[in-house]
């Protein structure tokens, strides 16, 4: 334990530590609280007491890939499969800035039916109404992001979920890892700020690959990291494997503040899904962000990533008021500005 803290306290003052290092802190339950300490004074310091939101729009379920670990992947035939309308989409993001959110995040699963000239027609009458646009729409092909980058969206996340070629190789049947890099890439020299992350609990995950996915996070200069358990879904190949450790994604959290401290980090819904108030308890461990579902109506249940899934019933006026309350009981407040990362050699 003694070595733990002089390796927290060496990440905290320097955001740099060894491969070694980060998987023997990883790996060791009984540092969680020193850790979370750690990562929330270098979140004060860095990125300040506001807490982001972000909201989130699931406008397609359809997925032409066939992730193991994913209820939307291709072959689940027991998904209710919907698209939104180009005019649903835009007027979700309309209520979401009467709601206050300064970003909308459009999510969905990898759907070419949204083309790019049905992309950038959303996009662009999104960006009309003073909204900051997030894309979560899986790989594309270079022009198809520059193009969503002209007409206007801001940032992309793209969840690595594991650098490991192995593990990558054994849960996303017919994707590659390098295409994955290669978008990551991509999407930075656009200019876009990018999200990865890793889902924590594949089988055969090790603290070591863990820790490679946080070195390459720094490595790429990510600007966001997602991350989460894995949750397994009845409807898919890991339906009966181990959920990942709820206390190693917290210390994975932590680390990645320490680490990459200007990021933004969301305290993310299946961080919430497997603990009750977690994501307060991730707020209070290096997050900064929230993504309230903006999403209405049958839509929520039916984008099931996985199962359990929070606030399902909820209306998107609810996870405003609900989230902006346990905000401010953490002695957090919301942000007003448009959350863009926040590098500490220039004024945002
Ligand atoms: S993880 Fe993404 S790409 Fe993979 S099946 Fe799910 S929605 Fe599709």
């Amino acid at each position: 334990m003694a070595v733990s803290v002089d390796l927290i306290a060496k990440a905290e003052q320097t955001h740099r530590l060894e491969l070694a290092e980060i998987a023997g802190l990883l790996g060791e339950a009984d540092c969680e609280q020193q850790l979370a300490a750690a990562a929330d004074r270098v979140r004060s310091a860095y990125v300040g007491d506001d807490v982001h939101l972000r909201g989130l729009i699931e406008f397609s379920n359809v997925c032409r890939r066939d992730c193991s670990y994913c209820g939307l992947r291709r072959d689940n035939t027991r998904i209710d499969r919907y698209r939104l309308s180009e005019d649903d989409i835009v007027e979700l993001a309309r209520k979401a800035k009467g709601y206050g959110y300064r970003t909308v995040v459009l999510q969905s699963g990898e759907d070419l039916y949204f083309s790019i000239d049905r992309l950038c027609r959303i996009i662009r009458r999104i960006k009309a109404l003073g909204m900051v646009i997030t894309l979560s729409i899986g790989e594309r092909s270079y022009e198809e992001y520059q193009a969503f980058r002209e007409a206007g969206a801001d940032r992309y996340l793209l969840r690595i979920e594991t650098t490991d070629p192995a593990l990558y190789a054994a849960f996303n049947p017919g994707m590659q890892l390098a295409d994955r890099i290669r978008c990551t890439e991509e999407l930075k020299t656009l200019g876009y700020e990018v999200g990865t992350g890793t889902l924590v609990g594949l089988p055969g995950q090790t603290m070591e690959m863990i820790a490679r996915d946080i070195l390459w996070y720094q490595a790429i200069d990510a600007d966001m990291l997602g991350v989460g358990p894995l949750i397994p879904n009845a409807d898919t190949p890991l339906g009966e494997a181990e959920p990942g450790d709820w206390h190693l994604t917290r210390r994975l959290v932590s680390l990645l503040r320490l680490l990459l401290p200007e990021a933004n980090i969301p305290a993310t819904t299946a961080m919430e899904t497997m603990m009750p108030h977690g994501r307060e308890i991730i707020l209070n461990s290096g997050a900064n962000v929230v993504m309230p579902n903006v999403t209405e109506g049958d839509y929520r249940r039916k984008y099931a990533l996985y199962p359990g899934k929070i606030c399902v019933a909820d209306t998107p006026a609810d996870c405003r008021a609900c989230m902006s309350g346990r905000i401010k009981v953490l002695g957090r407040f919301v942000a007003q500005d448009e959350g863009f990362r926040r590098h500490q050699d220039r004024e945002v």
